[in-house]
């Protein structure tokens, strides 16, 4: 006979969503578990190779679906790990948003100068700080210039990362092995570690029954350390509240498979899905022009050709992020490093010249260090629909690691169309002015669209016909369920979500906390900003004194 395990609370995703949840129901004093489907990795293991079994196959989770495909991470501390943790706050028209509904897409009580204090608290936590334009690395500082040949505007971005301990290696995207990269590793997680949580991974949630006291008996199963295809036992915890936190490509999935055994799901679970208007141009740069037009060079006597040294984005042009523009025509374009290696896979042009196929890919792949990659973040059109859930996880499992086929459908509509197709041109009109580069369009007619920023398929709203929360995030209908990852955000951000997303957990934790206290848990709310461990400690006594 297996036993049931009980805990106060279970949170399921270490992600932003689950750490900032963790920590502060932690400090409060509850009894806190939090489940996560990866493994659990610390800088020593982040590796500077592409190998199968290398930290680079094992952190993250790459989905396909029908038009649409997810890249997230999968480990403890969740997207914060494989991040590039550019941080800036979404801009005040993104809150006044209509999308296609026809009215405010966001909850009455949120806009930019309520949800402020929040992101000052993930910023002190992190902590973010603005880069400058004397630390910015040779991609960030060609794009500017570009930007400034076109007469277009570029700004360094605000960023978590320690720049100081920074070697530029640009590999932080497989985890960063020099702890720079300020991940949810070094902050909140260990602070909620500190206050007594217990984090376990390889602990995959599979759905949720409802108990007759009104907790809720999670089921899970044990995800193989090697070979992600192969589950091991199962089990079960009863919890009083539950936080969903499992990214916004899979809370969804794991609610509808818990509806048979919840009852019905509100109609906005594993709808309006938003990959928040993601594309990626790439530009071969001609090295010559780079030095004749913008009057760039390296010391060593090269124009630019430094595509490999750098961290992630740095640079990004608001031009664009103008609430007076007519929405679905705002995006901003973010200079980024993606390594060559998935460049090459993802960014496959079938009728282009020069094409990414054959003697030219080969000639493309010789100039890889004179790439420049920008990314859009525009407005989509929350068009996403989940099908049917896979047997288990968020998707079906067809290697060893890394690589899924999902359920998830997206067919862009004409204002997505538009936004990405006006960003497409604002790109080529910067990069290729005066013969400086070539640009290769993002094609979605070969690999369909993909994202690394997943979004609202679980969201907050007024309307309980398009939200699937309320503006405490609690599930509709299903009290003592709360759900504090990007799945809650209502829609496109245009900008990089995760200190949205933050910010909105950080917000919701009062309300969580209150509902934990009516259901019987002894916790209380006020913990600081963590600051590591020690911080996290001193929390520790401020609140039981
Ligand atoms: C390569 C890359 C670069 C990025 N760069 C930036 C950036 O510069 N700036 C920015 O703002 N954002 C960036 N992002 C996006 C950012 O990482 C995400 O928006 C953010 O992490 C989302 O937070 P979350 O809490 O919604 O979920 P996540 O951080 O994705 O956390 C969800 C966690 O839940 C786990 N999980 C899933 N299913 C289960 C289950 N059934 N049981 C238990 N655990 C489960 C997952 O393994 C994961 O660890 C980047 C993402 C990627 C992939």
């Amino acid at each position: 006979m297996t036993t049931t395990e009980s805990t106060d609370v279970l949170v399921i995703g270490s992600g932003f969503g689950g750490a900032i949840a963790a920590y502060h129901l932690a400090a409060g004093g509850a009894q806190v578990k939090v489940f996560e489907r990866g493994p659990w990795l610390k800088a020593d293991d982040f590796e500077h190779d592409f190998k199968l079994g290398a930290s680079y196959t094992r952190v993250f989770d790459f989905v396909i679906g029908d038009g649409m495909s997810v890249l997230g991470g999968n480990c403890v501390g969740g997207g914060s790990v494989v991040y590039f943790a550019t941080m800036p706050r979404a801009p005040r028209f993104v809150f006044e948003r209509h999308g296609s509904i026809g009215r405010r897409m966001w909850p009455a009580a949120i806009s930019r100068d309520t949800l402020e204090p929040w992101y000052d608290r993930v910023a002190e936590a992190l902590p973010v700080t603005q880069q400058t334009w004397d630390r910015v690395p040779y991609a960030g500082g060609l794009f500017a210039a570009a930007c400034h040949h076109a007469g277009r505007t570029a700004n360094p971005a605000p960023s978590a990362i320690d720049v100081d301990m920074c070697t530029n290696c640009n590999w932080m995207m497989a985890g960063c092995r020099f702890d720079a990269k300020r991940s949810l590793l070094l902050n909140y997680l260990p602070a909620a570690l500190a206050h007594g949580a217990e984090i376990r991974p390889l602990h995959e949630v599979q759905h949720l029954v409802r108990n007759a006291d009104g907790s809720y008996r999670v089921h899970y199963r044990v995800v193989d350390e090697e070979d992600y295809r192969i589950l091991h036992g199962e089990g079960t915890i009863d919890a009083k509240i539950v936080v969903l936190a499992a990214g916004a490509g899979a809370t969804p999935v794991i609610l509808q498979r818990s509806e048979p055994h919840l009852g019905r799901m509100p109609h906005a679970v594993g709808r309006y899905f938003s990959g928040n208007g993601e594309r990626l141009n790439t530009a071969v740069f001609d090295e010559d022009r780079v030095r004749e037009v913008l009057k760039l060079s390296r010391p060593d006597g090269r124009a630019y050709e430094a595509y490999q040294i750098g961290r992630g984005p740095t640079v990004a042009s608001w031009d664009r992020l103008d609430g007076a523009l007519p929405e679905f025509e705002r995006y901003s374009l973010e200079q980024l490093y993606f390594p060559p290696a998935l460049g090459t896979i993802l960014a496959q042009v079938p009728d282009a010249s020069p094409s990414w196929f054959g003697r030219e890919k080969k000639e493309m792949l010789r100039r890889w260090q004179s790439w420049l990659t920008i990314f859009t973040m525009s407005e989509d059109d929350n068009e996403g629909v989940f099908g049917p859930p896979p047997e288990t996880g968020n998707a079906h499992r067809f290697s060893q690691q890394m690589l899924g086929h999902g359920p998830l459908r997206y067919r862009p509509t004409e204002n997505t169309r538009r936004g990405w197709s006006l960003a497409d041109a604002d790109v080529k009109d910067i990069l290729e002015r005066d013969g400086l580069s070539r640009v290769m369009p993002w094609t979605n007619d070969l690999v369909g669209a993909y994202t690394v920023h997943p979004l609202a398929s679980c969201r907050i709203g007024d309307d309980p016909a398009t939200s699937a929360l309320d503006d405490r995030h609690e599930l509709r209908g299903h009290p003592g369920i709360f759900v504090t990852d990007g799945s809650a955000v209502p829609g496109a951000l245009t900008v990089n979500p995760a200190s949205t997303i933050a910010a909105l957990a950080e917000r919701a934790m009062p309300g969580i906390v209150r509902a934990a206290r009516d259901r019987g848990v002894a916790v209380t709310y006020g913990a600081p900003s963590p600051d590591g461990e020690t911080a996290g400690r001193r929390a520790v006594a401020h609140l039981r004194s």
